[in-house]
């Protein structure tokens, strides 16, 4: 059985304590690989390579970050069946959306940080005392960077790339639920030419590996993307010892549907939003806001399209829909469905377990649930699910869709359906959240700010921002 190794100063390396963990296989309930069951003393020693790495690298001329960092994703393309497939039997989502989405991202973000490093530029400041300011941007060291399962490399590969772009050497850590891509990943650094020291990853539990990351006191600066209760205990752990801090967290999207948008657009759009990925993209939209004139037309449209959503073998090109992640996060959906149905909802379709024994797969689908007759206080529409469950309710004006859109303690992201300019604008312009799509969803460019508001997190990724969140500003001024 394959046995995952760590990456810490330019090697792939067995855990200190030859200690492993089982790796499942989520389409097929069943064990397939092993991933070092790492510690602390693994932190150290990754933390103690990337320190010796960190003053070449940040030393080293953008170009040569960028031509490395450039090459990377030109690997990962290279290598984009090889990731997509093992990306799909490590996550359960379908290989057709590792393939579209998840491995082309992910080399992206290599690229894009490759390059962008190239434009970063410092401000000066000039002042009629005949004194000119500059400011110096700097790396900042070992930076540590931790991400969940859904996206495994293309959330892991968006932190990274710009820590190493900015000239910082980076401990990482990916889920220990999906962490095959990372480990290829490692590979294909070796590959590229990527100096030791400069990536190090560290595979393991959160609660030793991730933990040790955040507390060690020569990481000053620590990327996480995550749940909102995890983050909350890294910034508790992080805030005393003055870390800067981005955290990327929980959220629970509404999807603003007016009558007067383009319907069929809509539609297609909606169904995508809701249930890509199993539902398990942090942006999905999960809290479904249809204009009561048009809600009955869209409640059988809606549930008739989910229905031909085909639940399947994540290797066939065909399924829509692949298993989720693990056997708790399944038993977690669907007890949500139960709390749901306490709460007064009624299943307009799905709400049970898939079983997909006849094709020998014993592991953890779920139908894509349609869920209505919810108000907006109650538990299901209030808490994070994560999984292939919306709900739908209807609203009479833009205040209530608004209302009910701020009503969580959540403020990520929204997609917003109409086809009248004043109402997109003022409706984004009072949504509570970091990210608003008007007439599409999940369209990135990553020059723009990501992040959420609330609960949601702390902090913007992207573009320009997660450079300057990996550098240190320190103005010069100089008296002329
Ligand atoms: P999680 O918080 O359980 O784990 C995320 C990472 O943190 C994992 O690598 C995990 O091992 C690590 N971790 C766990 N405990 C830790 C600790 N005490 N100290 C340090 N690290 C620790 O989240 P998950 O279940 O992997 O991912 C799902 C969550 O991520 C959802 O809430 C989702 O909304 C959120 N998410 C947010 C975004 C965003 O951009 N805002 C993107 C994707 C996912």
């Amino acid at each position: 059985m394959e046995k995952i190794q760590n990456y810490i100063d330019g090697a792939l390396v067995n855990p200190i304590s030859n200690q492993y963990l089982d790796n499942y296989e989520p389409s097929t309930a069943e064990v397939y690989s092993h991933i070092p069951d790492s510690d602390k003393k693994d932190v150290d020693a990754a933390v103690k390579a990337a320190k010796q790495a960190f003053p070449a690298w940040s030393k080293t001329t953008k170009d040569k970050r960028s031509a490395i960092l450039y090459r990377i994703s030109e690997l990962i393309e290279e290598n984009l069946e090889e990731l997509a497939a093992a990306e799909s039997k490590d996550n359960g989502k379908p290989v057709s959306l590792a393939t579209k989405v998840d491995i082309p991202r992910a080399a992206h973000n290599f690229r894009f940080f490759a390059t962008a490093i190239l434009h970063f530029a410092s401000e000066s400041h000039q002042m009629e005392e005949g004194a000119i300011n500059y400011t110096l941007k700097q790396a900042i060291g070992v930076a540590g960077c931790i991400s969940p399962w859904n996206l495994p490399l293309y959330l892991f590969s968006w932190k990274i790339a710009p820590a190493l772009a900015a000239g910082n050497c980076v401990v990482a850590k990916p889920s220990e639920i999906t962490p095959m891509s990372a480990f290829l990943l490692s590979k294909l650094c070796i590959e590229a030419g990527l100096p030791k020291g400069v990536l190090n990853i560290v595979h393991g539990l959160g609660h030793k590996v991730g933990a040790a990351i955040t507390e060690h006191d020569e990481i000053p600066v620590i990327s996480f993307t995550g749940g909102t209760a995890t983050g909350a205990q890294i910034a508790k752990t992080a805030a005393p010892m003055f870390k800067k801090l981005s955290l990327e967290l929980g959220g629970k999207n509404p999807t603003l549907i007016f009558d007067d948008c383009n319907y069929d657009k809509m539609l297609r759009t909606v169904v995508h939003s809701s249930f890509a990925n199993q539902g398990q993209i942090c942006l999905c939209g999960s809290r479904l806001l249809i204009h009561s004139s048009i809600y009955e037309r869209f409640k059988s449209d809606f549930v008739r399209e989910v229905k031909k959503l085909k639940v399947g073998n994540p290797k066939n090109a065909d399924t829509n829909q692949g298993a989720l992640v693990s056997k708790a996060h399944m038993e977690k959906v669907l007890s949500h469905i139960e709390i749901a149905k306490e709460e007064g909802g009624k299943v307009l379709c799905g709400g049970y377990q898939v079983d997909l024994a006849h094709e020998g797969l014993n592991g953890w689908f779920i139908e894509p649930t349609v869920i209505e007759g919810l108000n907006m206080d109650c538990r299901t529409n209030q808490e994070e699910i994560f999984g292939p469950v919306v709900t739908m309710m209807p609203f009479d004006t833009d205040e209530e869709a608004i209302t009910y859109s701020n009503s969580t303690k959540y403020g990520l992201a929204a997609s917003v359906w109409t086809e009248n300019i004043s109402r997109a604008n003022q409706v984004a312009e009072q949504l509570h959240m970091g990210i608003v799509w008007t007439n599409c969803w999940l369209l990135r460019d990553l020059r723009t700010p990501f992040g959420g508001v609330k609960q949601s997190g702390v902090g913007r990724e992207g573009g320009f921002e997660a450079l300057r969140f990996f550098t240190e500003p320190k103005n010069v001024c100089i008296k002329y």
